[in-house]
């Protein structure tokens, strides 16, 4: 996979980007798709699909740079917050989005959206809350393997 990977051409400059961090380990550059100006995306050099798959200090390598990036970003664009985001549905290598974010739905769900008077809006609230039984058995499911 990782001879025919997008980011991992990237990320051996193979394929050139505008490149904001580079490692021995690391590597980040701008989203050519920005959801807003100073979105960023960086990635481990090393292939692997899901982000849960990392080595711990490979994630936690990502998760320092994009910190050291939002911290630029809040300095040099001053968005009210920056998210992060893992999601991997596009590229099948490990990412993590930092991307100002100018409104509480730059990253969002689907689930948030409903459309009314034909426009597409966004609120928590068309999510209803999930009942205490099942948030209760989901995290006995979880919290042992954390
Ligand atoms: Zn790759």
């Amino acid at each position: 996979m990782s001879s025919t990977c997008l980011f991992c051409k990237i990320a051996k400059r193979e394929i050139p980007s505008h490149v904001v961090h580079d490692d021995e380990d690391s590597f980040a550059f701008m989203d050519i798709r920005p959801i807003r100006p100073g979105h960023v995306l960086v990635i481990p050099k090393q292939h692997i699909d899901h982000f849960s798959d990392l080595p711990e200090a490979a994630a936690t390598k990502v998760l320092m740079i994009a910190q050291r990036l939002a911290k630029a970003i809040r300095s040099n664009l001053k968005p009210p917050r920056v998210g992060l985001l893992v999601g991997g549905f596009a590229v099948p290598h490990a990412h993590l989005h930092v991307v100002p974010m100018h409104d509480g739905h730059d990253l969002t769900s689907q689930n948030y959206a409903k459309v009314v008077d034909g426009k597409v809006a966004y609120d928590i609230a068309n999510i209803p809350p999930a009942p205490p039984e099942a948030l209760a058995e989901m995290a006995a499911r979880l919290k042992n393997q954390a």
